[in-house]
């Protein structure tokens, strides 16, 4: 491991404006101050990655002139963030080209009539290729050595568009060659979050949100002794603050914790970020490019007295798949089939469970993949099955809460105490979590009750 070398991603706010950036770009610097190496991987501004969505889908049928307006807007108005005429300018231009290009591109998506995921990873791209532009330039203009790196040259994924895995052992290799001289010369790498290349060339993508990941990838194969999340919230709190005003930071989290509250929702940090910070042990620190709270350290540690809830997540746009049928939970044969088609099929099964009577599997899949849930039941001839939509999975998470007695029944009274009715439960297999399937329309309800029940008064701390 490098002694000091760490790794910072600001999100999509940290660089939505030209303010917002100068504030980036004031960690950057401070972060300079005790480390000797900085890398720093950037999301795209925020808003643009559903605008080139935006624009990439509806190429289809129109020509996107106002998106494009808008994604060009907001990036002018993000090069104030540059001092220097000249450089401001330049950047300017070189923007207006690259929009020129992505202009073309969606010209034959229009003429072809065919958008593929493929083509959605190389309009996305655009995002992360021009927030990085800026933030150089203005590092530039202020005297700093820095350089803008396309991770296309770097990070080397398998060619699942759209949500690609990543070759830890060839993306070190490019690393090692491209970006740790830079270090060495004390240049700031400006790197491209979210994006990579399969191995014959083509621009892929790590999944929405996938910058976090990006940046825990780095932190890998860079040896990083750190990996800071930098963004918009303190850091990981007791629940999404937007739901519980009340909620508060949690200081310390086990990277088991982390995942679990990652898999099931909390947006704050992408799942894959643990996996791959668990590689090499790297901790993680989410903190907020606004404030200097000391934010969450996420490593391997745990407290071995601990036995409380340390957070709630919160899963929306969720559905139940029901699948009824004679003796099915008690056919390991069948129930192979129904799971080994919906991973072909690329579903995200989050969370399953069996019916007492065995006549019948319950498990929850996002709603976007519904769709394709039907289809392959249907082409199964899984004919007596029942969707659920507008569903939420609310957890609670502590690494060594399933050994204290009483838990999960706290938990499903806080629920039934306001005549919650709860559509699924588990316990997730590593015992981290105990999750709640209910209906997204009481999902606020149900989340200040558990919050109010287990984190009322600051557990762990
Ligand atoms: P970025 O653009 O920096 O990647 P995100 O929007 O992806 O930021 O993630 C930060 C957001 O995650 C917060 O603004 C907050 O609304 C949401 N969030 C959900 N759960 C939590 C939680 N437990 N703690 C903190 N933030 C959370
Ligand atoms: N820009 C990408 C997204 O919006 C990746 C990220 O922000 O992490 O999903
Ligand atoms: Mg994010």
């Amino acid at each position: 491991m490098h002694e000091n070398r760490v790794v910072l991603k600001f999100g999509g706010t940290s660089v939505g404006s030209s303010e917002n950036m100068g504030k980036a770009i004031d960690k950057v610097l401070k972060a300079r101050e005790h480390y000797d190496e900085v890398a720093v991987v950037l999301s795209a501004i925020s808003g643009v990655t559903n605008l080139l969505l935006y624009a990439g889908r509806s190429a289809l049928y129109k020509r996107p002139k106002d998106t494009l307006l808008q994604i060009k807007e907001k990036h002018y108005e993000a090069c104030d963030i540059i001092p220097d005429t000249k450089l401001k300018m330049q950047t300017i231009i070189e923007i207006d080209e690259r929009l020129a290009e992505l202009e073309k591109i969606l010209t034959g998506v229009f003429y072809v009539g065919e958008v593929t995921p493929r083509s959605l990873d190389y309009i996305v791209s655009f995002g992360e290729r021009l927030s990085t532009l800026i933030v150089t330039r203005a590092l530039k203009a202020r005297g700093y050595k820095a350089e803008q790196i396309d991770a296309a040259e770097i990070v080397v994924t398998d060619s699942h568009f759209m949500n690609a895995t990543v070759d830890f052992e060839a993306t070190e290799k490019r690393a090692e060659e491209k970006i740790v001289p830079l270090l060495g010369q004390g240049v700031i790498p400006i790197i491209t979050g979210f994006i990579g290349a399969s191995k014959n060339g083509q621009r892929t993508t790590l999944g929405r949100g996938g910058s976090d990941y990006s940046a825990a990838i780095f932190g890998d194969v860079l040896d990083a002794n750190e990996v800071w999340i930098m963004t918009d919230v303190d850091g990981v709190m007791s629940v999404d603050p937007n739901i519980v005003p009340e909620a508060y930071l949690i200081p310390e989290l086990t990277y088991m914790e982390a995942m679990e509250l990652a898999y099931f929702g909390a947006k704050v940090i992408h799942p894959k970020t643990i996996e791959a910070a668990m590689r090499k042990n790297i901790p993680i620190l989410i903190k907020n490019t606004f404030s200097t709270s000391a934010g969450t350290r996420v490593t391997l540690k745990r407290e071995e007295d601990e036995f409380c809830v340390k957070s709630i997540s919160i899963l929306k746009d969720a559905s139940i798949v029901e699948i009824r049928g004679y003796g099915i939970g008690m056919s390991a044969r069948v129930l192979k089939e129904i799971f080994q088609n919906m991973e072909e099929g690329q579903i995200n099964v989050m969370m399953v469970t069996q019916g007492s009577s065995q006549a019948n599997v319950s498990f929850v899949v996002p709603t976007d993949d519904v769709k394709n849930v039907k289809r392959i039941l249907l082409r199964e001839y899984y004919e007596r099955f029942n969707i659920i939509d507008n569903i939420a999975v609310v957890s609670i998470v502590g690494e060594g809460m399933s050994r204290k007695a009483g838990m999960a029944a706290r938990f499903f009274n806080a629920i039934a105490d306001k005549h919650i009715n709860n559509d699924m439960i588990s316990q997730g297999s590593s015992e981290v979590s105990i999750n709640v399937a209910i209906r997204e329309a009481d999902m606020k309800v149900a989340v200040q009750a558990i919050h109010d029940e287990f984190l009322s008064v600051k557990a762990c701390q």
